[in-house]
């Protein structure tokens, strides 16, 4: 069978949107890998009235629920109180959570402990106890009328912690199916554009699933199936990622992975290629997002940053006249320093960009969001030229996703000139 869960996130913090609802993301994507349909997002203030009433609803339509947050030692942290009282439990002292409670603070021994500190460890009867790794409060789930209630600290590294290492295992052995998930990458092609040429199997198919999920800038899919065992489930997912494949063609640019750079990253080691940067508009984001990747030094030099024309001229050799007659934003100039980079950095590939990332269009008119990109390679040179709307990091940050798709267009033997899809 298939589970439903609903999560409610206890915190008038929350309500007044203080904090983001992470906890709920991490949990999401969590119960999705595992083929658990979350129907409902719930947020309640710290009010055992409204959370009784939000408790009532979600039993009624969800198998599980799990709450966050309110689960600390404070007059207002009433999570399993309020749920101890909708599932008609007692709470009851748990002599184990006060002894790991004691030992917290003797660990810690610039915090000091409160008679309050013990209600953490009161719980409800017969629950399931899981540890807290970073903090006091253990986290708790019981089976009440028919309805797995799962409780989890509202800090998000403990949330997370405990979700990952408690709760994922426990709700792995509900289901008495395999579930094997993969997602699919995809640059180049809007979500709708996706969405419409997958429509007829995503609306019909049961098993394996088909959910395309918006990034920024790019889309990602993801299949999966269930079946009795793991290499079933792995073996169903195969068809229809070659389907999306053949029916996408070459903007799926990886599987499994996690961005673009990655992709590329992969690509350039597998090949023996290095690679270099020369950036305008995006102040060092593509060499940054190179190099947060562990690996990234075998493969990528440097990166210029060249702001200024001075800079574009003296370290990059970008001509005087060039920036003169074209503009600093043009494709020339975007050609010229990425074979500048590649030169000065001795690579055989490097990346130009340069573009008006706004808020004012630069001294020629040039529209904001308008940017070229460049690359440079041993057999030639190209530039794709993009207009993107909204606003300086949106169009920093895809400036240099086209930097990478242009690379990992290249090493894969693609056409490299841009097509609107
Ligand atoms: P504590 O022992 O710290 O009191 P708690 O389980 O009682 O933990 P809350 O008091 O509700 O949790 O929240 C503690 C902090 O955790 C909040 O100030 C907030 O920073 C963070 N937090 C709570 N809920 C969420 C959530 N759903 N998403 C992200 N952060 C959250
Ligand atoms: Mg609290």
């Amino acid at each position: 069978m298939s589970y439903t869960a609903e999560i409610i996130g206890v915190g008038t913090e929350l309500l007044l949107g203080n904090i983001a609802n992470t906890d709920a993301q991490v949990i999401s994507q969590g119960l999705s890998a595992l083929g658990i349909n979350v129907y409902y997002h719930t947020v309640v203030g710290d009010n055992p009235e409204r959370l009784k009433k939000a408790l009532n609803i979600a039993k009624n339509r969800a198998d599980i629920i799990i709450t966050t947050g309110g689960l600390g030692p404070t007059y207002d942290d009433l999570t399993k109180q309020t749920l101890a009282e909708a599932f008609g439990k007692k709470l009851v002292m748990h002599e184990p959570s006060a002894e790991r409670i004691r030992s917290y603070f003797r660990q810690n021994p610039n915090r000091v402990m409160t008679e309050n500190n013990f209600r953490q460890a009161m719980l409800p009867e017969g629950c399931a106890i899981f540890d807290n790794d970073w903090g006091t409060a253990p986290g708790c789930a019981f089976l009440a009328e028919e309805t797995y209630v799962i409780m989890l600290p509202g800090p998000p590294r403990e949330c997370t912690s405990m979700f990952q290492h408690c709760i994922v295992p426990f709700l792995k052995t509900l289901s008495d199916a395999a579930i094997f998930s993969r997602s699919i990458r995809i640059f180049g092609m809007g979500e709708p554009m996706v969405e419409q040429k997958l429509q007829a199997f995503m609306t019909t198919m049961e098993n394996p699933t088909l959910a395309p999920y918006a990034k920024e800038g790019e889309v990602m899919l993801r299949v999966t199936a269930k079946a009795q065992t793991m290499a079933e489930a792995r073996e169903m997912t195969g068809p229809v990622i070659d389907w999306v494949k053949s029916t996408l063609g070459d903007v799926v640019y990886g599987l499994d992975v996690d961005s673009l750079e990655e992709t590329v990253l992969q690509l350039l080691a597998q090949q023996g290629k290095t690679l270099s940067a020369a950036e305008s508009c995006t102040g060092g984001l593509f060499s940054k997002r190179m190099t947060d990747l562990p690996g990234a030094s075998k493969v990528f030099k440097g990166g210029i940053v060249s702001y200024s024309n001075e800079a574009k001229k003296s370290l990059l050799s970008v001509p005087s006249q060039l920036l003169a007659e074209k503009g600093a934003v043009s494709a020339e100039a975007a050609l010229s320093m990425a074979s500048g980079a590649r030169k000065a950095l001795d690579t055989d590939l490097a990346v130009g960009i340069t573009g008006v990332a706004g808020p004012e269009p630069d001294e020629r008119n040039t529209p904001v969001g308008r940017v070229y990109i460049a690359l440079a390679a041993p057999e030639g040179e190209w530039v794709r030229s993009i207009q993107i709307g909204r606003d300086r990091r949106w169009i920093r940050n895809l400036a240099a996703h086209h930097g990478f798709d242009m690379v990992r267009r290249y090493l894969t033997g693609l056409d490299l000139s841009l097509e609107e899809k």
